[in-house]
C-alpha cells in the first residue's frame, strides 16, 4: 500500500473567460499516510469525486502532481496505478457469473486458480452473497450488485489503496451499517490505503481515523472525529460536523472581550490583533449554557428529542442553539452561558489559535 502525496493540484474542467477562477480544485496539498483510513467529506461539488479520479488517473489535473510513496504518478494512466475503485453505481459484467465477477481482477493478474478460490469465498461470505455465486449478474437485485462491485474493490490486497466514491448509496440502510464495519475490520486486518468519499457525516466519522472535510474545491481540515467537533479550523467545519452545527456569531475582539452586538463575552484569552475584514466568535450548542447565569436571551423554541433538548434562542440579535440533558428545565427567566474554553474565535472564517 502506497503514502499519497497531493502536491499543489489545482483543476479546472474548462474556465470560462466569465469566470477565470472557476477551479473546481483550488489547490490542494496533502500527504496521506500508508495504510490510512480517510473519509473524504463533504458537500455536493466541493470537489471530492474529482479528487479521487486524479488521485486513480481517471482525470489528470490542470495543475501539480500525485505522488505514490514519493514516485511522481502524475503521467501514469489507471491501469499503471494498481488503484482499486468503488463508484457509487455498480460496475460489473452483466453476463458472467458473481464468482467470475468477483475472480476477474485476480484472474487478470495471473493469480493461481486455487488462491482465486480462496479469496472469492472470503469475499462472498464478507457481502453476503455466497449462495449467489453461480448466478449470472444481469438477474441480480440494484443492491446485490453493488455488493459485487464492493466486492471487486476489495478483492486484490496487493493495491497502492482502494478508492470508494459514496459505494454504500443505493444498499439497504441495515445491510449499509454490515458493510461497513466489514469495511473497517479489513483494514484493520490488511492495512490497505482507503480513501472514502461520502457527504454523510455518521458514515465519515463512524469509518475512518482520519476525516478530510472538503469546502469549495479546497481540503479545510484533517482531523480525528474529535478534533473536528471540538476545534474546526473553519467556520464552514463546524457548521457541517455536528448537529445542529457550530454557533457562528459576528463579534468584535476588545483585549480578552468579545463584543457580540451590545453584550460582552470574556474568552479567558486576547486574540492576537488580526487585520481580518470579519470576526466571529464561535461555540457548540453543547456548551451553551441555558440556566439563571450569565448574559439576558430570548427562548425562541425548545424542541424535545428524546434524550436531549434542543434550545433555540436570540442572544444580542443573533439566533443561537443551545443542547441540554432533557431533564434539565429551561428557567422563566432564563439566561444564557459560554462555556470559555470551548470559545473558538475566527478570522476571516479561519480559527485564531490561542496564543
Ligand atoms: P457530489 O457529492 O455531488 O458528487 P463532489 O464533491 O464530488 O460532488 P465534484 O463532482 O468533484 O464534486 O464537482 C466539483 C465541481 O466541478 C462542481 O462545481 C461540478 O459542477 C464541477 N464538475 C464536475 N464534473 C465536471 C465536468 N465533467 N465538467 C464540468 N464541470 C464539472
Amino acid at each position: 500500500m502506497a503514502r499519497i502525496t497531493l502536491d499543489h493540484i489545482r483543476h479546472a474542467y474548462g474556465i470560462r473567460p466569465s469566470a477565470p477562477n472557476d477551479y473546481a480544485l483550488r489547490e490542494v496539498n496533502h500527504e496521506w499516510s500508508d495504510g490510512g483510513a480517510y473519509a473524504l467529506l463533504g458537500p455536493s461539488g466541493c470537489g471530492k469525486t474529482t479528487l479521487l479520479n486524479i488521485i486513480s488517473g481517471l482525470l489528470q489535473p490542470s495543475e501539480g502532481r500525485i505522488l505514490f510513496d514519493g514516485e511522481d504518478v502524475t503521467d501514469l494512466p489507471p491501469e499503471a496505478r494498481n488503484i482499486a475503485q468503488v463508484f457509487q453505481f455498480p460496475v460489473i459484467y452483466d453476463t458472467m457469473t458473481v464468482y467470475d465477477n468477483l475472480a476477474f481482477p485476480l484472474r487478470n493478474r495471473g493469480v493461481a486458480e486455487a488462491a482465486v478460490k480462496r479469496r472469492v469465498e472470503e469475499i462472498l461470505e464478507m457481502t453476503g452473497l455466497p449462495d449467489r455465486a453461480n448466478r449470472k449478474a444481469r438477474g441480480l437485485t440494484a443492491d446485490q450488485k453493488q455488493k459485487i462491485s464492493l466486492g471487486r474493490g476489495l478483492v486484490r490486497n496487493d493495491v497502492n489503496a482502494i478508492l470508494f466514491d459514496e459505494p454504500l448509496t443505493v444498499i439497504d440502510p441495515h445491510m449499509k451499517w454490515q458493510l461497513r464495519s466489514q469495511l473497517k475490520k479489513l483494514h484493520r486486518q490488511f492495512g490497505f490505503t482507503m480513501v472514502y468519499v461520502t457527504h454523510d457525516q455518521t458514515e465519515a466519522l463512524t469509518f475512518a481515523d482520519k476525516v478530510v472535510v472538503m469546502y469549495d474545491g479546497q481540503i479545510v481540515q484533517i482531523g480525528t472525529p474529535a478534533e473536528l467537533f471540538v476545534t474546526p479550523r473553519h467556520t464552514f467545519v463546524g457548521y457541517f460536523i455536528g448537529s445542529p452545527g457550530m454557533n457562528v456569531l459576528p463579534m468584535q475582539i476588545d483585549g480578552a472581550t468579545a463584543v457580540i452586538g451590545g453584550e460582552r463575552v470574556d474568552l479567558g484569552f486576547a486574540p492576537p490583533n488580526k487585520t481580518a475584514a470579519k470576526m466571529e466568535f464561535g461555540i457548540r450548542p453543547e456548551f451553551v449554557r441555558i440556566g439563571r447565569e450569565g448574559h439576558p436571551v430570548r427562548i425562541d423554541k425548545v424542541e424535545d428529542i428524546g434524550r436531549h433538548k434542543i434550545v433555540r434562542a436570540t442572544f444580542a440579535g443573533q439566533p443561537v442553539a443551545a443542547v441540554m440533558p432533557e431533564e434539565n428545565e429551561v428557567p422563566a427567566d432564563a439566561r444564557i452561558a459560554f462555556d470559555p474554553k470551548a470559545i473558538n474565535i475566527y478570522a476571516d472564517s479561519w480559527r485564531v489559535e490561542r496564543g
